[in-house]
């Protein structure tokens, strides 16, 4: 199998190809379709799974691909690789893996980081009966989440205010108010809902309909663009010390963990809120027993950043966009997402399938 073959350009190619390699194996599969939107060729948004193992294996690894719908292509890789190099006939006994495809599909579908109401659902699995308070410092980031025109010019600008935020007021503090989620901005990035989104339905329906049978689970959320490139970065937010925690660190790597905890790409990680993860924990009470997000290193962040600024500009910027536009940036945004390079691509699929033979192994020993 070249891992050019488990690559996909479009949602639309990524779901057909993933339906059929996992038809092909037998899976037991189910589909969740999005009502509130259709792809930009006017097909169903839908989150598909695929159960492969045991249908009452005590012990399931859930992993999802796309919560942020940009990032979504190179997760799907990942698990359209773990099936067509057939490693789902190498599960240990009484362990199932549950892949859920395109979990945020009008994301993946329109290559846009948040869901079809602009809610980012990393930061929505929240108590929304708690409040929505915002912290009134994100005005002063206001002007570096939009740009007027997507040229180098504003990305320049964008650059040159951010450099003079990070001066004033330090990187940790100016990352930790763009991105720990926010409630007043609902055009901006970062916005956290102020109810739960369809993404976030459609996980407590999985895990409710799915994993009912299932005693012990573990998940990975996919995510690209944060880290150095060919690299992964593994965030745990599990409670340091936790039992989960010390799972994590056992599969995956004590200092994996460790770093991934105090790092975030050259800073320190933003106490982030609302997480699918740690929905899915709550949602498991006893039966949760590690996660993390892991991100794909693809390209320096601030290139990685104009691709956040150009998807806002695409739904909610000024002036008409010609499909021609619209070609050329869904381009350059998948090229910051997931790098067109057959070298890092093939990194990418080797990198994630360790992480799945990890997490597998670590669960045949509980
Ligand atoms: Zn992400």
């Amino acid at each position: 199998m070249k891992a050019e073959e488990c690559f996909s350009p479009t949602y639309e190619a990524a779901r057909s190809k993933f339906i059929s390699v996992c038809q092909a194996s037998g899976a037991r599969m189910a589909a969740y379709v999005n009502p509130n939107g259709k792809t930009p060729d006017g097909e169903a948004l839908v989150t598909d799974t695929a159960w492969f193992g045991r249908p009452d294996a005590a012990r399931v690894l859930l992993v999802f691909s796309g919560t942020h719908g940009q990032e979504f292509f190179a997760g799907a890789a990942t698990q359209i690789g773990w099936v067509l190099q057939e490693r789902h006939r190498e599960l240990p006994n009484d362990t199932a893996v549950l892949l859920v495809h395109a979990v945020n599909p009008f994301g993946a579908a329109h290559m846009s980081r948040t869901t079809e109401n602009n809610v980012d659902p990393n930061r929505n699995f929240l108590d929304h009966d708690l409040g929505h308070y915002t912290d009134p410092d994100f005005e002063l980031c206001v002007d570096v989440l939009r740009v007027a025109e997507p040229s180098e010019t504003e990305f320049q600008r964008v650059k040159g205010t951010l450099d003079d935020l990070f001066d004033r007021h330090g990187k940790g503090r100016i990352f930790a108010l763009t991105s720990e989620g926010q409630f007043a901005h609902p055009k901006l990035s970062g916005f956290a809902g102020l109810a739960p989104e369809w993404t976030n339905d459609v996980v407590h329906s999985i895990v409710s309909e799915q994993l009912s049978g299932a005693d012990h689970v573990a998940a990975i959320d996919w995510h690209s663009g944060v880290g150095e490139s060919q690299s992964l970065l593994f965030l745990c937010f599990d409670e340091p010390g936790s039992p989960a925690f010390r799972r994590a660190s056992q599969w995956w790597g004590e200092d994996t963990i460790a770093d991934g905890v105090r790092n975030y790409g050259d800073h320190e990680r933003p106490q982030f809120r609302g997480l699918l993860v740690n929905g899915v924990r709550e949602m498991l009470q006893a039966r949760y027993l590690a996660s993390a997000v892991i991100e794909f290193g693809t390209h320096p962040w601030d290139e990685v950043c104009n691709a956040i600024l150009v998807d806002q500009w695409l739904r909610f910027g000024e002036g008409a966009k010609s499909e021609a536009d619209l070609q050329h940036w869904r381009t350059f945004m998948l090229e910051r997402f997931c790098p067109h390079d057959t070298g890092w691509r093939a990194w990418a699929l080797e990198a994630g399938l360790t992480v799945y033979d990890q997490a597998i192994g670590g669960l045949a020993q509980l």
